[in-house]
């Protein structure tokens, strides 16, 4: 891409995240996510290493200063870590941040890696420490595992921070207890609320949990301090006194927060999403794919910020379809 012009959209908000799917692919199958019956894309309709790496580079022209890998599960492909440490290269470069979301369960193979290509912060998913429930909540038993790779990861030196979705019935009577260990460790933590996309197995209405509610009972034990703190994504932060620990809400449902919003996402087949909640897409593979990739690499992200939507519509009530049909392993959260 020959074109250096920042992506700024048609409501002036500057574009500088990436959030780059490198599979669809998944070792845990989350009942809030996918169903267990999941179809994966075959895998030539997924972009190759390459592919991904000319993408990286052409959008850090464009002025993306933080790319985030994420799936699927960004640890089940192969050969991520070649695409870790190409984009790393760009760090101090262009870029400011390289980082990936994972579930875990291969962080002690890859911490150690990923450390040295250059990241610095993972975010990593956990919804429980019970060991059944994590099991009924994954559809696996990889608890230990994941345990394992997170102690992995610090001890590699890597920043986590750990990401939970808030789920009435099921971790909701824990999630004091997750604040508790996250910040008596040393991690950041942030609370999801459940996100309308993609059919799943059951009723996901069921177990939306409205984080204001959340932070009501946390209020009764902990005292939380509103604070400034931003990663550059949408959470709202307040420190736990106790712990001395950060802890993040993510609101889509109760209080939306498109006004900021300074990112895009590609999936694995280089379909950039416009919005997490929206359809507006276009489609980066044809255009790397074309006789003319850098010219019509910089059209297709001209053409996304020209539809970038002002907000999203997403509801969450019983009976409705989601919001979007593709799950959120498709688009990475
Ligand atoms: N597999 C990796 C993981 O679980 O961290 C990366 C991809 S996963 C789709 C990214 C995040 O999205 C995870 O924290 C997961 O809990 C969250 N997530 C998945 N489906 C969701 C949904 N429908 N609503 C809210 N969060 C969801
Ligand atoms: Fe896999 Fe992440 Fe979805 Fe769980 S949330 S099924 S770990 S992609």
């Amino acid at each position: 891409m020959s074109c250096s012009k920042p992506l700024v959209d048609a409501f002036q908000r500057r574009i500088s995240y990436l959030r780059l799917s490198v599979t669809d692919r998944c070792d845990l199958r989350c009942t809030y996510c996918m169903p267990e019956r999941m179809t994966f894309l075959p895998k030539k309709e997924v972009l190759s290493l390459e592919e991904l790496h000319k993408l990286g580079l052409g959008m850090i022209e464009r002025g993306i200063t933080k790319i985030r890998l994420t799936g699927g599960e960004p640890l089940v492909r192969r050969d991520v870590i070649e695409l870790v440490r190409a984009l790393g290269r760009k760090l101090g470069d262009g870029l400011d941040e390289l980082t990936l979301t994972t579930n875990g369960t291969r962080l002690e193979e890859f911490a150690g890696e990923l450390y040295a290509a250059g990241v610095r912060r993972v975010n990593v998913s956990l919804d429980t420490m019970d060991p059944a429930l994590f099991q009924e909540l994954s559809r696996r038993d990889r608890l230990n595992t994941v345990l394992r790779g997170i102690a992995a990861a610090k001890r590699a030196g890597l920043h986590v921070k750990i990401n939970t979705v808030a789920l009435k019935g099921l971790n909701q009577d824990e999630i004091p207890f997750l604040v508790e260990w996250a910040g008596t460790n040393g991690h950041d933590m942030t609370l999801i609320e459940t996100m309308p996309l993609g059919e799943v197995d059951g009723e996901r209405v069921e177990h939306y949990l409205p984080l204001p509610a959340v932070r009501d009972v946390l209020e009764q034990r902990f005292t939380l301090t509103d604070i400034d703190h931003s990663t550059g994504g949408p959470a709202r932060y307040v420190r736990v006194e106790e712990t001395g620990g950060r802890l993040g809400f993510i609101t889509p449902l109760t209080n939306n927060f498109c006004a900021s919003c300074n990112r895009i996402r590609v999936t694995a087949t280089g379909q950039l999403y416009a919005c997490l909640g929206g359809a507006e897409k276009v489609d980066l593979r044809a255009a790397l794919r074309s006789d003319a990739p850098d010219a019509n690499l910089a059209a297709a992200l001209d053409e996304a910020m020209r539809i970038k939507p002002e907000r999203h519509h997403f509801r969450i009530e019983e009976g409705a379809a989601p919001a979007q049909p593709r799950h959120m392993s498709v688009t990475g959260g």
